[in-house]
């Protein structure tokens, strides 16, 4: 039987949306451009342990993701912080126990965040989820286009892509102008990013009383803080580099990373057992040029009026950023997902 909703997009939000949408019994394909699923969640694998390059964290006081964890029985563990933060100067001075554990009380899923993408890709009927065909065009009768150029029809589309990513695929006929500028001026958040991680044998720095803990006014990396797992130890960083600054010099940002880490917790941070390394700002399907500009606040998320279905409408535009609640992050996402399998029951009944 023709799935019924097609969703473009498997992270959070696509994939929720899908595990929904099954439970209402509704039928959906779920299309996903990369090869794996997850999206901005990205867990590394080293030495049995996993690592996270995209998010790291949710938070006490978000009703989703903890009913999340407990549904899918994903164990929790608070972020390390224990003992002295770190912080280093423009001019390279490390100071001890200046500032604060700006994590403290942060959770952690065991096995990283790709155990939610895995939960819930694990419970979604066999063939409803194909990756590796990004779609290319869109058509407001909800047919969708392929790269390898198949079309397929549905009755209601969800696009489960950041706004801006949504706005770079070609629409037929096009989005009116205040659509397609809305979808336009929503940051991706994190999209303009980095993230480095540092593996080692063990957490060494907790031997000196230091938490992991550090910011740093000299660089590159600006925050770091311990992303040890139950077997490893770990350390990980944002990069303060300009994302147009990193382009093309993934070994020369490893390398000064890994000189800075040495500097801030001795020797032996220099020479870890494996570093994982993310620049999200080069990832197609989560960052487009826009975001290359730094954000230096969280944006007021939320459904603009420009994205407000009517009733005839077949489309509908969901992804953390658009979440009525929380948006941005997983919380948020998860918050999207309600959302848009609202809409689709909604609009199917009319
Ligand atoms: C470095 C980093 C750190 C973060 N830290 C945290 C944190 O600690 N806590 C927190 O709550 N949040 C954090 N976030 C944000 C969190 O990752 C997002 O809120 C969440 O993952 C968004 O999910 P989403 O499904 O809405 O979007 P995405 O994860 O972006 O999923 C969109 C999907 O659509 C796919 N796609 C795009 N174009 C197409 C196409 N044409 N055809 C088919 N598929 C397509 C993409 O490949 C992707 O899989 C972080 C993000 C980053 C990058």
């Amino acid at each position: 039987m023709t799935p019924v909703v097609a969703i473009v997009g498997g992270g959070l939000t696509g994939l929720a949306l899908a595990h929904r949408l099954q439970a209402d019994g509704i039928r959906f394909q779920l299309f996903e451009a990369r090869d794996r699923l997850g999206g901005r969640i990205l867990t590394e694998r080293c030495h049995g342990d996993w690592f996270d390059l995209g998010p790291s964290w949710f938070w006490p006081g978000q009703p989703r993701m903890a009913a999340f964890v407990e549904r899918f029985g994903l164990r929790v563990f608070p972020q390390f912080s224990d003992g002295a933060q770190l912080f280093e100067t423009a001019q390279g001075d490390v100071i001890r126990d200046h500032g604060f554990a700006s994590m403290q009380g942060s959770l952690r899923v065991h096995g990283g965040m790709r155990a939610l993408v895995g939960a819930l890709a694990d419970e979604l009927p066999d063939g409803s989820v194909l990756t590796g065909n990004p779609v290319q065009s869109v058509s407001g009768a909800a047919e969708l286009r392929f790269l390898d150029g198949t079309c397929l029809s549905f009755d209601r589309i969800v696009m489960a892509v950041p706004p801006r990513v949504a706005a770079e695929l070609h629409y037929i006929p096009q989005l009116p102008s205040a659509t397609m500028a809305a979808l336009q001026s929503i940051p991706t958040w994190m999209a303009g990013h980095a993230k480095l991680t540092a593996v080692y044998e063990a957490p060494f720095w907790r031997e000196e009383d230091l938490s992991g803990d550090a910011s740093s006014q000299r660089g590159p990396l600006v925050e770091i803080h311990d992303a040890s797992s139950e077997g490893r130890g770990a350390l990980f960083g944002f990069l303060g580099v300009p994302a147009e600054a990193r382009a093309g010099q993934r070994d020369a940002v490893i390398s000064a990373s890994l000189a800075q880490l040495a500097r801030l917790f001795g020797p032996r941070a220099g020479t870890p057992e494996a570093v994982f390394y993310t620049d999200w700002a080069e990832e197609a399907g989560t960052s487009v040029t826009a975001d290359r500009a730094p954000l230096t606040h969280h944006p007021a998320y939320g459904r603009p009026a420009a994205l407000q279905p009517t009733l005839s409408d077949r489309l509908y535009f969901a992804s953390t950023e658009l979440a009525p609640e929380m948006g941005g992050f997983l919380e948020g996402a998860l918050a999207a997902a309600e959302d848009a399998a609202d809409w689709v029951l909604r609009s199917l009944a009319v």
